[in-house]
């Protein structure tokens, strides 16, 4: 029998709520068969860590994850400590040092979810977003100098390798042709940033020819976002640049249903260190300790994780306990307009994945 090593990040807020959640869900999984384990490590670090501490993260925290399988993180974000360092200091600071290059965000409408979209019928939205997680607008880049004087000047520099755009572009190929439509759409604004982007547009037109049968086409960003309300089933895969797919990925799951039930993967597709999955949500620090958050972004993060790790079979039946448990609005927290708790959701997946598989498919 295998048996994964997963390092579980909590981190701050909600992220304390959904991802023991996830672990329980995740080792309810692991009880119904024979070929699996979870060993999971927890690590404490945060906002409370930085308090105690002076850092999100101790200095060689890279090498406490550097053996693990996968990580499952929570949400890192403080109202008393400032944003970057919260980002900086734990979150970015895993997905730099592992060379997580590719963030990988899955949308959907499941079943039993309102979306905002009334004329979108739930097939109509079915996309994933890769972003590039490793340089551009987010690469860290720039300064300040004269500061608190009238000619203060800051910048952050947006920065772009062929390399790093290459291999960006390359992953979002493969995974559109992965995907039944085999259609991407590259997300640019060459036409005013006429230097980076236009490299961005020649690269991706260069990577094309690698992949015949993947349909694709380009869009600027802000043409973009008025496409997936008015034309959502026009859409697929989409790649795009750190900056813009952030943005973009905060549409998408607000149109579908709600902040709660997106989830991402932080990933290293070259295998060389742990690839890290997470809700999108932040750590939602007006609802923690109430036992409100919905978990359903960390499940969805966790069947993820599963594909990550090959393990197929396992993700399928996790999805369809989340699904079976959405479908049910008796089952949904606040977000989705329920009176759920965070246990309530959890039990119920549990109690879906303990069902043997006949009766799941009934149900
Ligand atoms: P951060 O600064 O860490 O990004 P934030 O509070 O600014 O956090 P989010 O945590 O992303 O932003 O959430 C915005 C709002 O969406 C929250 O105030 C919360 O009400 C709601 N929300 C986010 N995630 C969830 C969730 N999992 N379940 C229920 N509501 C959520």
């Amino acid at each position: 029998m295998k048996t994964y090593k997963i390092a579980c990040i909590p981190g701050d807020g909600i992220g304390k709520e959904v991802v023991p959640a996830g672990q329980t869900v995740l080792e309810a999984l692991a009880a119904t068969q024979n070929e699996f384990a979870f060993e999971f490590t927890s690590f404490d670090w945060g906002g409370d860590y930085f308090r105690q501490h002076g850092v999100m993260m101790p200095e060689n925290g890279l090498d406490a994850l550097r053996n693990q399988d996968a990580i499952l993180f929570g949400s890192a974000g403080d109202p008393h400590i400032p944003d970057h360092i919260t980002l900086w200091g734990l979150r970015l600071k895993i997905c730099q040092g592992f060379d997580q290059y590719a963030n990988v965000r899955p949308t959907r409408i499941l079943p039993g979810i309102d979306a905002p979209l009334k004329r979108c019928k739930p097939q109509d939205l079915d996309w994933v977003i890769v972003r590039e997680n490793s340089e551009g607008e987010y690469a860290g880049v720039g300064g300040r100098a004269h500061q608190g004087h009238p000619i203060e000047v800051a910048t952050d520099l947006s920065v772009m390798t062929r390399a790093g755009v290459e291999r960006i572009m390359r992953y979002a190929f493969k995974l559109a042709q992965s995907r039944p439509r085999k259609l991407l759409t590259v997300v640019t604004k060459s036409n005013a940033q006429r230097h980076a982007m236009v490299m961005w547009d020649e690269i991706a037109l260069q990577i094309s020819k690698e992949f015949p049968d993947v349909t694709w086409d380009k869009e600027l960003v802000d043409a973009c976002t008025a496409r997936m309300v008015n034309r959502p089933a026009s859409l697929d895969t989409l790649v795009a640049t750190n900056l813009h797919a952030d943005i973009l990925s905060d549409l998408a799951a607000a149109l579908a249903g709600s902040l709660g039930i997106a989830p991402t993967g932080n990933i290293d597709p070259e295998r060389r260190y742990p690839s890290m999955f997470e809700p999108i949500h932040g750590s939602a620090f007006d609802i923690m300790g109430k036992g409100l958050a919905n978990p359903v972004g960390t499940f969805w993060s966790c069947v993820m994780l599963l594909e990550h790790l090959g393990e197929n079979a396992a993700a399928a039946a996790l999805m369809a306990a989340i699904e079976q448990v959405t479908a049910n609005p008796t089952l949904h927290t606040r977000d989705l307009g329920g009176s759920a708790t965070t246990a309530d959701v959890t039990q119920a997946v549990c109690a879906q994945i303990a069902q043997p598989q006949a009766q799941r498919k009934a149900a």
